[in-house]
């Protein structure tokens, strides 16, 4: 039931702990964290519904829940429902009243009673069953946050809770029982708490609805309507209940004033008196004759469910004062009648209610709705101390309630069950801030160390900048130059592939001046061959021709002897010829790879150039990035 009970936290919570301080009970709230902020939420199976959180948070984060929407729903489904309306309503709201039971009639509710009526018949249970038992240090019962903290946290002290219905169930059972009404019964309530009465087994579903006067008057607003009245059973002093000692007030005028009835309310005050007197009893000490205990300090009239703020505290006291009045009314069967002794006028009381079996308003309690609490032993307490770096004893009573709880062991106990944490401590959080404080003293200190060792680097590189900007400089330069030098050799190049060009034509040219050469000799020598033959015939003609013929054979033979050194010379020259043909030709072939080689290195020499220029165009915008650097590290060394 964590968050979900009848009390719960809203998304208002600031995490301001005031819930903490003000609840009596160690496990009722917890903090947790959410979205880096601490939250305190409500273990609705913990609280005791007393509603001290409800009226001191500063922040509305604190709200409950009742039975009012399903009240009106009901009423508008059609469901068959009676109103037993709190006195304390009838003091808070004396002038709006009658017009508020006007529109809850006509909203459908069909009957209205007081309550008073109920407690005068608890007042009349609690004489019977203390006489009876002869009971001493019993313990009242009206309110429902007492009975949840006996049954929870003091379950020795239910043998000394009067097991008596509170004003609100015997006016349930009244109705029930003996007046036979079949509605289903809804609880004009001052109470938060009340809801939990009702759901109880032992009250038997007899009330269904706890409307709380603050929903009920939130949701209506203000009503002008034609006043409705409830229907009055007669009633007395019951009217005097939701005042602090209104029961006191009820047994001392039927008993007197010489046994001691303890009288305490108020949150702050009746569960640490409770939690004595259960010491007390234990101890077989001397107990009060009755104990007359309230959670609200002012009573039911100021109670949880209550527009306490709004309404005038005087008006509500006149209020009671005149119901006190009308009750005290002279007459010979009125109980209440003050001018009677205590004797006549319980037994006027007896009589009043001698209809009524006893046994209709006795009710019983929760024997295991004790909550387990993990008991801390001293060394469970001092390892949590350490963790809260609690470690001196100064530290360990330092008090000062910031985390919500009386004393540091307190604080200790709710972490060790878990309803807290040690870093809602401020001495802790105090702490780790100091330790945080002081590594960042020391994290200072070497940043400062770093910072200067780093200048020292910073300078460095500045210097390594600067020396790379100044070579990037001369680098552009030197590619600037080796850009022209290249392009300048390409161009040699190329005027050296342009002679290479005419060599190898030349060649070509020459090669074929040989051939044809070769053809001219072949011609020569066949001519030569041919003259050869006619020299040869000459001679011979010549030889026949005698001494006639002489002269002629001598030239003849001249005429072979020329025609076969022709031969002889031509033959020569061919073999000269064909030793030159393959030399030029391989020259030739090799003019051509020459030629291809050059062409080869001219493009790479001008890929060279280009690359050389592009280099040199990086450089300097490399330069000017490098010099931007070494400017910004200047200005950062500065
Ligand atoms: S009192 Fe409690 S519920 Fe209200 S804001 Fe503070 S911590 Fe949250
Ligand atoms: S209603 Fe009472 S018991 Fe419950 S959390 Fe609030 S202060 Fe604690
Ligand atoms: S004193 Fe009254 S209003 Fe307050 S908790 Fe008890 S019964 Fe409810």
């Amino acid at each position: 039931m964590l968050n979900k009970g009848l009390v719960f936290t809203n998304d208002n919570c600031t995490g301001c702990n005031r819930c903490i301080i003000v609840c009596p009970i160690l496990g009722a709230n917890y903090a947790r964290e959410e979205n880096s902020l601490s939250r305190i939420y409500v273990d609705g199976e913990k609280c005791i519904h007393c509603g001290s959180c409800l009226r001191s948070c500063n922040h509305k984060a604190r709200e409950y829940k009742d039975d009012t929407e399903e009240f009106f729903s009901d009423l508008e489904r059609g469901e068959q429902i009676s109103l037993i309306v709190a006195p304390a309503f009838t003091a808070n709201y004396s002038k709006q009243y009658g017009a508020v039971l006007g529109y809850l009639k006509q909203k459908g509710v069909k009957h209205f009673y007081s309550v008073s009526t109920g407690a005068d018949i608890t007042t009349w249970a609690y004489l019977q069953y203390i006489l009876k038992h002869q009971l001493s240090g019993g313990i009242s019962q009206p309110c429902p946050a007492i009975v949840d903290f006996i049954e929870k946290y003091e379950p020795s002290l239910l043998s000394k809770l009067i097991p008596v219905h509170s004003p609100m169930m015997c006016t349930a059972v009244y109705l029930k029982k003996y007046l036979k009404n079949t509605d289903k019964l809804a609880f004009l309530s001052p109470c938060i708490a009340k809801k939990v009465e009702i759901d109880d087994a032992n009250t038997k579903g007899y009330v269904k609805y706890n409307v709380t006067f603050s929903k009920l008057m939130g949701k209506i607003g203000d009503v002008s309507m034609d006043k409705q009245a409830a229907e009055e059973l007669e009633y007395g002093l019951g009217s005097l209940y939701p005042m602090p000692g209104g029961l006191k007030e009820n047994v001392e005028f039927f008993l007197g004033k010489d046994q001691f009835i303890r009288q305490i309310e108020g949150e702050e005050q009746v569960y640490d008196y409770l939690k004595k007197y259960a010491k007390r009893i234990k101890g077989k000490k001397e107990a009060p004759f009755l104990i007359d205990a309230l959670n609200c300090s002012k009573g039911c009239l100021y109670g949880t469910g209550t527009e306490a703020d709004k309404n005038d505290e005087e008006e509500i006291l006149m209020e009671l004062q005149k119901e006190r009045g009308k009750s005290q009314r002279k007459d010979k069967k009125n109980p209440f009648d003050p001018s009677v002794p205590e004797s006549t006028r319980l037994i006027r009381l007896n009589e009043h209610f001698k209809a009524l079996d006893i046994n209709d308003f006795i009710r019983e309690y929760n024997h295991n709705a004790k909550v387990a609490e993990r008991e801390m032993t001293e060394s469970d307490y001092q390892k949590i101390l350490k963790e809260m770096k609690k470690d001196t004893l100064e530290k360990q009573k330092f008090n000062c309630s910031a985390c919500g709880y009386s004393t540091c062991k307190q604080m200790a106990k709710a972490i060790y069950n878990g309803y807290n944490k040690k870093e809602n401590c401020v001495h802790y959080i105090k702490d780790e801030l100091e330790l945080e404080k002081a590594c960042i003293h020391k994290m200072t200190n070497e940043l400062k160390a770093a910072k200067v060792a780093k200048e020292a680097e910073y300078k460095n590189i500045f210097m390594i900048f600067d020396k790379l900007h100044t070579s990037i400089e001369e680098l552009g330069e030197q590619n600037e130059h080796t850009a022209v030098d290249t392009l300048d050799m390409s161009e040699a190049l190329e005027q050296l592939r342009r002679y290479a060009e005419l060599l190898k034509d030349s060649l070509e040219e020459i090669e074929k001046f040989i051939l044809d050469y070769e053809n001219t000799n072949r011609i020569v020598v066949n001519i030569s061959s041919k003259t050869n033959m006619l020299a040869l015939n000459a001679s011979i003609e010549a030889a026949r021709a005698g001494d006639a013929g002489r002269g002629f054979s001598v030239i003849a033979n001249q005429v072979r002897l020329l025609a076969e050194k022709t031969k002889e010379a031509v033959d020569e020259s061919r073999k000269n010829s064909d030793a030159l043909l393959p030399a030029i030709h391989e020259l030739k072939e090799k003019s051509k790879i020459f030629v291809d080689t050059i062409f080869e290195v001219n493009e790479k020499t001008k890929t060279i150039a280009a690359t050389a220029q592009e280099v040199a165009v990086q450089s300097e915008v490399i330069g000017s990035v490098s010099g931007e650097i070494a400017e910004k590290m200047e200005k950062i060394l500065e």
